[in-house]
């Protein structure tokens, strides 16, 4: 791709001019003038994987032609993406499934699938010139940006809401970033953010401005890469933003256009029934989300009250044959230990895509013979507190009387 680009409203297709150096009128166009709906980078037309091994290879490096950096600087890699994608055969057993597969987010730098759209983000954030970065954040990008912005020598501004625990916060303290807890709308914190970024040259990485999603379309060039260049039938990603979801269906789309696949998988938007609403407005019919007034979820990871690309996740998914499901709290409790099962542990979050697949079985959207691919976002160690809600047991016993013991059990 060359170096020049556009960037395109996911509404109304109105295009943008690439983004401006840093200066007095920095400008990162986030959305569009017209709709406020969130831009895109354009889609190469064209591209190829430049050979080389994991162990050499950052994820920009190796997909450089998909993406608009003149060089990549990979002294700012922390070894994000190339995650393990695991078949799940006994999971796939008990549900009467073929192939189901979990693509292990977890074993990024900072345990989430925020770590590719951050270094992405980061590239573009240099390659414009800015010396300041910032994320509004609850967790998982908080973290990510604050890594990876100490490790640039850049300025990091995170903004969280004024109620963080010390649990949360303390994560993100490590890196020594500039921390503000802001008192007021967090919902509107999102924008306001933007705009100051704008006025001040702060580049504020959010969760679906287009270099974030730039990021995760990586997730899909991976997946491609680990089924030997056949697409999956269905990918489900458990969605807060949007952004992850919108850069993992491009990626797919990128790599079709390139040659390197043939079909394009069917994408599943995975929320929690206590904050779905994406999920609601799928379901109403409607094209516009609306706003969750109480969100009540233990998958604090995707509780977003008012997704700054739910309008453009509802598009692509009825104009791409796409489906969305709400889980309950009971099912992602269950769905977690079952992950556990296989070896894999992830944060409430990311066992929503196998509740959601679980309903799909049993409704028999999913016949059973499908390739499916669940996004495990983020680890469990994350949020331990959420074991609570497991039913855990363990032994005890005198070292004398272990050997007895281990027999008995
Ligand atoms: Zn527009």
């Amino acid at each position: 791709m060359a170096a020049t680009f556009a960037l395109i409203c996911t509404q109304c297709g109105k295009q943008y001019p690439p983004d401006r150096p840093a200066g007095r009128q920095a400008a990162v166009h986030p959305r569009c003038d017209d709709c406020n709906e969130p831009l895109e980078v354009e889609i190469p037309t064209s591209g190829n994987i430049v050979p080389g091994e994991p162990l050499q290879q950052t994820i920009l490096e190796r997909y450089a032609s998909f993406f608009p950096f003149e060089k990549i600087d990979r002294d700012l890699s922390l070894g994000e993406g190339f995650t393990p994608l695991v078949k799940a055969e006994h999971l796939a057993g008990q549900m009467g499934m073929q192939h189901l597969y979990f693509k292990n987010e977890s074993t990024n730098p900072t345990w989430s699938f925020k770590d590719r759209g951050t270094i992405t983000a980061l590239q573009h954030a240099l390659s414009l010139g800015y010396a300041a970065i910032g994320t509004v954040s609850t967790g998982n990008m908080a973290v990510s940006v604050a890594a990876y912005g100490v490790r640039a020598g850049l300025k990091t501004y995170i903004l969280v809401g004024a109620n963080m625990p010390p649990e949360k916060l303390n994560p993100i303290l490590i890196h020594d970033p500039i921390l503000i807890r802001v008192d007021g709308d967090y919902g509107n914190l999102y924008f306001e953010s933007l705009a100051i970024g704008r006025k001040r040259a702060i580049y504020f990485m959010n969760s679906d401005v287009p270099f974030r999603v730039e990021g995760s379309k990586t997730i899909a060039f991976e997946i491609c890469e680990q089924l030997n260049f056949q697409a999956p039938d269905y990918v489900v990603v458990p969605t807060s933003a949007g952004g992850n979801l919108r850069g993992i269906f491009k990626g797919f789309r990128e790599f079709k256009n390139a040659g390197l696949i043939a079909g394009i998988p069917r994408i599943v938007c995975a929320q929690a029934a206590g904050c779905a609403p994406i999920y609601n407005a799928w379901n109403k019919g409607s094209e516009q989300i609306e706003r969750i007034d109480n969100p009540q979820t233990m998958a604090h990871a995707i509780e977003n009250p008012y997704p700054p690309s739910g309008n453009a996740v509802l598009r692509l998914l009825r104009e791409n044959n796409g489906q969305a499901a709400a889980v309950s709290e009971e099912e992602i409790i269950d769905a977690q230990r079952e992950l556990a099962s296989e070896g894999i542990f992830g944060q409430p979050a990311s066992a929503v895509p196998l509740a959601a697949v679980k309903q799909l079985r049993q409704n028999r959207t999913l016949t059973g013979n499908e390739t499916v691919v669940c996004i495990v976002s983020g680890s469990g160690l994350k949020y331990t507190a959420a074991l609570g809600k497991q039913t855990l047991s363990s032994f005890f016993c005198n070292i004398s009387d272990l050997d007895g013991k281990i027999a008995e059990l």
